[in-house]
């Protein structure tokens, strides 16, 4: 079942405006979607508190998390960078949870300024106890979901890395213990989406945790609410997932006398919608009768690489040059410009293209790919090919497109070799 896709938050005479300002490629988001997402969010059904992190991770720029410091949203940092870049904008350190893989390089310098930290590993939290004993932290845990606890398998659980093992809770105790640390936050993140029941499993692994540890105060049940980017997909309803959770907020208030906050952490939610990509068709082939007719964009997997990585699928909108729409609908394999086999835009997981419908193009047309907010610009094969970083912009609420990137010059790739070869 296909459908054709439509543009999200623009109109196509915006979509030619903004390319003849701007050029293109062009990421193009919107102010008024995302702070209609904070809003969403921010109304995440609690009993006795919330607070909402950014996951930075899904799109650091600085006017995002303007908008998001604006709203009140704190953040969400996966590495000792983006805790810089947070504090570079003015969020203040107790505003910033690092939740990082790899153990901070800088780790007494940024937590000592008041950055909160999540250990991830009993690694990190031995480090955490040796560095800071008698002070608080967050600690994730892996709640083993995916493989033993339900039948819903998605990420978390045996093949996951993220987070202390559920069955190493002694040993956790155990280090607490021994530097005597405040554990205020229990967290996990399994990034499960929009099943209620998943929800509400994590949610009753995460409570155990705060039940083993009397001194936690906040209970953080992480980000992965899905998004449907394509018509055939559903997002996550925040009230519906959220409904049953805070019930058993106020069942463990009951039982305990302790009346936990609750901190989600969304990326996705957040941002993934709020963005379109502004492409011109380069150029048009085709491999014969029994082939595929492909369309060439001028952008690729330097500024999207969802498609290739996990065979994402981002709607594909044709907007005529001259106004009017396209004469007919046409199956289509849609390329990047990148010289790598991999660079499609519409493939399978594992690669295998695949074509989409959608209105006839021309080459100089337009091609808007949406819902790029989220991990586009911010995870990509930037450069590749030596190809520039793609120039960004938020159209402010009352409809005013803002440069908030400029196209990176071509010498800023190379600007940090240094030539030795005479
Ligand atoms: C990436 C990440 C998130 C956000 O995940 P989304 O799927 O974008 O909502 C939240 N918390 C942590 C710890 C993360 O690493």
């Amino acid at each position: 079942m296909t459908s054709i896709e439509k543009l999200k938050f623009l109109k196509e005479d915006q979509v030619r405006a903004l390319a003849k300002e701007f050029g293109t490629p062009l990421f193009v988001y919107s102010e008024a979607t995302i702070e209609q997402k904070c809003d969403e969010a921010l109304a995440f059904p609690n009993a006795f508190g919330l607070q909402v992190r950014y996951a930075m991770k899904a799109n650091p720029n600085s006017n995002i998390l303007q908008i998001m410091k604006k709203k009140g949203i704190l953040i969400d940092a996966s590495s000792e960078h983006e805790v810089v870049r947070a504090l570079h904008f003015g969020f203040a350190p107790e505003s910033i949870m690092l939740t990082s893989q790899e153990f901070p390089k800088a780790f007494v310098e940024l937590i000592g300024k008041g950055v909160k930290f999540n250990a991830c590993s009993l690694r990190q939290l031995e480090l955490f106890g040796q560095n800071f004993p008698g002070k608080s932290l967050s600690i994730r845990f892996n709640p083993g979901l995916g493989s033993g606890h339900t039948k819903k398998t998605d990420v978390g659980g045996v093949t996951s890395s993220f987070g202390i093992w559920h069955e190493k809770l002694e040993e956790v105790k155990a280090i607490v213990k021994k530097y005597n640390l405040t554990v205020e936050k229990v967290h996990t993140h399994i990034g499960s989406g929009s099943d209620p029941e998943v929800w509400k499993a994590v949610a009753k692994y995460t409570l155990e945790y705060a039940e083993s540890f009397p001194s936690v105060s906040v209970v953080s049940l992480g980000g992965g609410y899905k998004v449907g980017r394509m018509e055939d997909e559903k997002s996550t309803d925040l009230q519906k997932i959220g409904a049953p959770v805070k019930i058993q907020f106020q069942e463990f208030a009951e039982k305990h006398g302790r009346k936990l906050i609750l901190e989600i952490e969304p990326g996705t939610y957040l941002i993934a919608l709020c963005g379109a990509l502004l492409t011109t068709v380069d150029d048009k082939v085709d491999t014969g009768k029994h082939g595929f007719e492909f369309i060439k964009l001028d952008t690729g997997m330097d500024s999207n690489t969802r498609p290739s990585l996990y065979g994402a699928r981002h709607p594909l909108v044709t907007v005529k040059k001259d106004g009017g729409e396209p004469r007919s609908n046409k199956e289509y394999v849609v390329v990047g410009h990148c010289c790598e086999s991999g660079d499609v835009f519409t493939q399978k997981e594992g690669g295998e293209p695949m074509t989409r419908l959608m209105g006839e193009t021309e080459i100089g047309d337009y091609v808007v790919m949406e819902a790029v907010g989220a991990y586009c610009s911010s995870m990509s094969t930037k450069n590749y090919n030596s190809f520039p970083e793609t120039a960004e912009v938020l159209l402010r609420k009352d409809g005013t497109p803002k440069l908030i990137r400029k196209k990176e010059p071509v010498t800023e790739i190379f600007r940090n070799e240094i030539l030795v070869v005479e």
